[in-house]
């Protein structure tokens, strides 16, 4: 773990989830600070971490030497803007927001800077986060080490090579927590509707959910296909479910929701 100082600009729910994952893993909760307008969300995370916290974005990005911006996209220009009196030059920042791409922030903050991309999802909450980073040609291999070991804390990562990729990773991964909520969900309504208790049907749902999971993750050398075909005996059960799907165009339903979500990521930048 490095003793950098970070301070997240924005307290809500991804940087709570990420200082969670520094503080769990053992990073010092006084080498971490975060910023935000209103104050319950920093007394609960001083409360739950230790960590430092303050309302002055600029003097909490200047006392450090990561910093982390963690705004709604919508609000990332103001908030650049009003930290643009902070010397950057020597520090390294990172930023979560979707869509906007990274050469705009250094007209944001009127300075040449040091910035990687991360595009983290929800479960980081859990320590079971996937997230995308983009690193610009400016980046060292010591600053990617940095943000790595960071985003890490919260899950796994992968490195993308440009920013089209970090769109590829929202639809992979930031968004998809949602599409397999939204199958878990119809799996629940359809069993509840045949007439299961709702909550055994979400039991036996989520837990089918996380045997396959696990089931990809243990077994590399096979792809989901394979996965798919050694469970699905012609004629059988399976068969009969998944040839349901497929008359559905659930593969080219899912490359319409994707290409839906890069567009929409598109349109933010
Ligand atoms: P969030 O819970 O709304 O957190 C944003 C925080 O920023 C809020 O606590 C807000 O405070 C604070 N804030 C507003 N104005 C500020 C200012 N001037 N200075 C400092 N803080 C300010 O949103 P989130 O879900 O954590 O998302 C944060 C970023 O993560 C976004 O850019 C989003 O695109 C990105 N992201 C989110 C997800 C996800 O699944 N949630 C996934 C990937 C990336 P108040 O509430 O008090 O106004």
């Amino acid at each position: 773990m490095t003793s950098n100082k970070i301070c997240f600009i924005g307290a809500g729910n991804m940087s709570r989830s990420i200082i969670s994952g520094l503080v769990n893993s053992g990073y010092q909760p006084e080498l971490i600070e975060a910023t935000n307008p209103s104050t319950p969300k920093l007394d609960a995370l001083k409360a739950d971490f230790a960590i430092n916290t303050s309302s002055d974005n600029s003097a909490a990005a200047a006392r450090a030497d990561v910093i982390i911006l963690s705004v709604k996209p919508q609000l990332m220009q103001q908030v650049c803007e009003a930290m643009s009196g902070v010397d950057f030059s020597n520090k390294l920042i990172i930023t979560i927001a979707a869509g906007i791409p990274a050469a705009r922030y250094q007209d944001y903050f009127g300075q040449p800077i040091q910035l990687i991309r991360v595009m983290p999802n929800t479960p980081m909450q859990i320590g079971a986060g996937m997230s995308g980073l983009y690193a610009p040609a400016n980046i060292n291999d010591e600053q990617k080490a940095i943000a790595e070991v960071i985003v890490k804390t919260g899950g796994d990562a992968v490195w993308v090579d440009d920013e089209h990729g970090l769109n590829l990773v929202i639809a992979l991964a930031g968004s998809s927590p949602a599409y397999f909520f939204l199958f878990v969900e119809g799996m629940v309504d359809a069993a509840t509707q045949m007439g299961m208790d709702a909550e055994k049907a979400r039991q036996l749902a989520q837990q089918a959910a996380f045997g396959a999971a696990r089931m990809l993750i243990e077994n590399p050398q096979l792809s989901a296909a394979q996965l798919r075909q050694n469970v699905t005996s012609k004629g059988g059960t399976t068969h009969e479910a998944v040839e349901t799907f497929k008359q559905g165009d659930l593969p080219g339903l899912t490359a319409k929701a994707m290409a839906n979500c890069i567009a929409r990521a598109e349109e933010m930048a």
